[in-house]
Formats: C-alpha cells, sequence, structure tokens
C-alpha cells in the first residue's frame, strides 16, 4: 500500500499570531513557520503503518512556496520516503489545494492518503473532503484509530461525546485528530538523511490545475482584549453584578 500525506506549512502554534494593521491578514513577515499540527501526526500515522509492514512507501506533499520545502524535509526526517513539492506563490485556497492533490494522486496512485483534519491558519477544514469528492473515493474524518484490513481500511472517528468506527474500502481518503498518535522527535542523524532523500518539483500548470481564489478575504480582526476579574466579597454582590453590570440574569 502506497501511502500519500498531504502537509502544509503554517505559523507554529506556539506563536501568537498578529494581525496586520489594514486588516488584511495575518503578518507573517519574521514569524516562525512549521509543520500544521495535525499533519505531523498524519506523516506519523503513515511512517507507523510502513514501520508495521503495512505500507510499501510514504510519499509527502506539500502546495506553497519554495519555503514548504522545510516541512517536506521534516517529514522526510519523519521516515516519509520521497517528497513533492507544487511549487505556486499564489494564494492558495482549499480547493484549489484538493484538486493539487487529486491531480498528485492520479500521478501516484496512492491506496490512501492522509490529510490533517484542519489547517490551523486558516482554520477551514475542507480540502481532505474536496479531495475525497473529487476523486470519488470514501473518505473517514477525525480519525482517532486507523486499523488496515486488506483492502479495507476500519476507521475510528472521534465524534461529539465518543467515539465511532467505519470500514471504508480502498484507496480512501483519511483525515486525522488529535488523539490518533504523538508525533517523533526527528533526530539529526535522521535530518541528515532526509537531506538526501528524493524531492520533486511540480507546479500548477504542469499539473493543469486552475488555482485562482474562489473567495475573498473581507477583514481579519484581533479577538475583543479581555477585561481583567475583580473580587466580589459575596454571593449576594456576584448576583448584583450579574444582574445590573453583565445583565445576564
Ligand atoms: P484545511 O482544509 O485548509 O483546514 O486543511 C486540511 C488539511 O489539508 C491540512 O491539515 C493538510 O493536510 C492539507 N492541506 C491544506 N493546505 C495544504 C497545502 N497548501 N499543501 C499541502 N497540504 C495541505
Amino acid at each position: 500500500m502506497k501511502i500519500l500525506v498531504a502537509v502544509k506549512r503554517v505559523i507554529d502554534y506556539n506563536v501568537k499570531p498578529r494581525v496586520k494593521s489594514d486588516g488584511s491578514g495575518v503578518d507573517l513577515a519574521n514569524v516562525k513557520m512549521a509543520m500544521n499540527p495535525f499533519d505531523e501526526i498524519a506523516v506519523e500515522e503513515a511512517v507507523r503503518l510502513k514501520e508495521a509492514g503495512m505500507a510499501s512507501e510514504v510519499v509527502v506533499v506539500s502546495a506553497g512556496t519554495a519555503q514548504s520545502q522545510e516541512v517536506l524535509r521534516t517529514a522526510l526526517a519523519m521516515g516519509a520516503d520521497r517528497a513533492v513539492l507544487v511549487q505556486s506563490e499564489a494564494e492558495l485556497q482549499p480547493l484549489a489545494v484538493a484538486k493539487l492533490l487529486a491531480a498528485v494522486a492520479a500521478r501516484e496512485n496512492p491506496q490512501l492518503v492522509l490529510l490533517g483534519k484542519q489547517a490551523i491558519d486558516n482554520d477551514a477544514g475542507q480540502t481532505g473532503q474536496k479531495l475525497a469528492a473529487l476523486l470519488g473515493w470514501p473518505q473517514a474524518t477525525f480519525a482517532f484509530k486507523v486499523e488496515v484490513d486488506g483492502q479495507q481500511l476500519a476507521v475510528t472517528r472521534e465524534i461529539d461525546g465518543g467515539l465511532e468506527r467505519v470500514a471504508l474500502d480502498l484507496p480512501a481518503v483519511v483525515t486525522t485528530d488529535l488523539r490518533l498518535n504523538s508525533p517523533r522527535y526527528v533526530t539529526l542523524p535522521n535530518i541528515m538523511k532526509a537531506k538526501k532523500k528524493p524531492m520533486e518539483t511540480l507546479s500548477p500548470e504542469a499539473l493543469a490545475v486552475d488555482v485562482a481564489p474562489r473567495l475573498k478575504v473581507l477583514e481579519v480582526t484581533e479577538p475583543p482584549a479581555r477585561k481583567g476579574g475583580m473580587m466580589v466579597p459575596d454571593v449576594a454582590a456576584l448576583i448584583e453584578k450579574l444582574r445590573n453590570e453583565a445583565k445576564v440574569i
């Protein structure tokens, strides 16, 4: 089984994002970037399936600028075999990414495509679902556990208040949730080894994909600043404030 894993370069989750002064988006100048955390989980799962003898090859793919090579190298250091960069300077919205991934899947013929459930920069949560629709493949989102059983996949999904187990025929698309696994740390020897692993660069034009944006961001705003808390002497004072100041009761 060949596995294709989609990885996105996003603002590091430890960094507090700042909105640009004109409200047109998040300021990415001199900001630390990293692999989207849910995609690290997807790479880890693919590498574990390979280590368990369930997968023959793990190919990682990213769409974005040349700097996306960094996250692809990290994925190679985690144990992926090969990388594909679809290089573009354009703003790539989920539909465009899904079309690019579908075109890469048509070339690579994977039996499983793993994606994160959500990119932590745009919080779209759309790409996996759109990819499955474009390919006409079954999909399981929010994976908590993935088990391969011949030509079938059993995926346990995180749903409100519990878990759901579904069976899908391969080829399939799966998106990862937080508790699927804990990604490994990359070691220096593996970073060195990753430098020698193959990385192919393609373009949206070579894949015949129109990546033109379909929606326009009108405005991005910071969440309102939190007001400071205060101590109240007793329950009566609390009720008085909730009723007359906050007006919530
Ligand atoms: P989104 O639908 O934007 O929240 O992203 C969901 C998942 O799609 C991510 O966790 C990635 O696995 C994948 N994805 C989104 N954008 C890209 C991209 N530019 N390159 C590669 N994978 C991506």
